[in-house]
């Protein structure tokens, strides 16, 4: 790599925040950025021992982080400590709504609950975090939103509507946004990743595993660092001119 290309990798003087960074994806978004620079800001719900060990990792690096613990689900706990963070480090550049969960089941058996709780974290939780990060990043005429959907909601999976309508909805959300804030030099970019191991998709049995890989043209699952570095390039000044795009981090499986 040349001089010039790593430097516009570099995210040397930015401050990142990553939901769900605790384990999982986010945990590997997380240290990547670190490691090119970035001070990351990692959000979590529960977990704090996890949360502890990501922040220990970016630490060992060296990186610098530290730890914000809020549902992002709720809008006022969200603005209280998005504020919180932004009198601390002055301004957040890059902004990673990777916090996800899962609830699966067929339509005829999904309850009330595993609906909401589904597009309140992977859609209305991405919303509430874009609202109360882009007014620093408008003020400063700079920023980076990268969303993480799924193949669920380009593909559609049966027993996850509730998921598959929460991924699609957040390519919607990007496209909107990418454009409401291209004037502002704020750039808005979906990931989207096939069959990741670990993190959500760890229910899996090996029969449902082996029949997804036999799907997938590169044959294998993903790794959480396939999608980080996705994420990393989308942060980074290589990607000056990407905005509203969704990037495919799947082997092929969706093409
Ligand atoms: P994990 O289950 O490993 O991690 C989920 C993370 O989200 C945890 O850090 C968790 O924190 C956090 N979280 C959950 N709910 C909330 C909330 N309300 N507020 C704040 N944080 C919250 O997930 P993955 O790493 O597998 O997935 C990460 C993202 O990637 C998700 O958006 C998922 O939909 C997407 N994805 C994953 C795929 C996969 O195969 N793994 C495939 C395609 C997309 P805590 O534990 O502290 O609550």
């Amino acid at each position: 790599m040349t001089d010039t290309q790593s430097s516009l990798l570099s995210l040397e003087g930015k401050t990142a925040l990553v939901t769900g960074g605790s384990r999982g994806i986010g945990r590997e978004i997380a240290i990547l950025l670190a490691r090119y620079g970035a001070f990351v800001i990692i959000n979590f719900k529960t977990d704090e021992r996890a949360a502890q060990k990501t922040l220990d990792t970016v630490i060992q690096l060296p990186g610098k982080g530290c730890l914000s613990r809020f549902d992002i689900c709720d809008s006022v706990e969200v603005d209280k400590n998005v504020n919180a963070a932004l009198a601390e480090r002055k301004s957040i550049e890059i902004l990673v709504n990777n916090a996800g969960i899962a609830r699966d089941g067929l339509l005829g058996r999904m309850k009330d609950d595993d609906w909401k709780i589904v597009i309140d974290t992977n859609l209305t939780g991405a919303f509430n975090m874009c609202r109360a990060l882009t007014k620093s990043m408008i003020r400063k005429r700079y920023g980076r939103i990268v969303n993480i959907s799924s193949t669920a909601g380009e593909l559609g999976n049966a027993g996850q509507v509730n998921y598959s309508a929460a991924k699609a909805g957040l390519v919607g959300l990007t496209k909107a946004l990418a454009r409401e804030l291209a004037p502002r030099n704020i750039l808005v970019n979906c990931v989207s990743p096939g069959m990741i191991s670990g993190g959500i998709s760890e229910h899996l049995s090996e029969n449902q595993r082996e029949s997804i890989i036999q799907h997938v043209p590169l044959g294998r699952l993903g790794e959480p660092q396939d999608v980080a570095a996705a994420v990393a390039f989308l942060c980074s000044d290589m990607a000056n001119y990407i905005t509203g795009q969704v990037l495919g981090i799947n082997g092929g499986l969706y093409m």
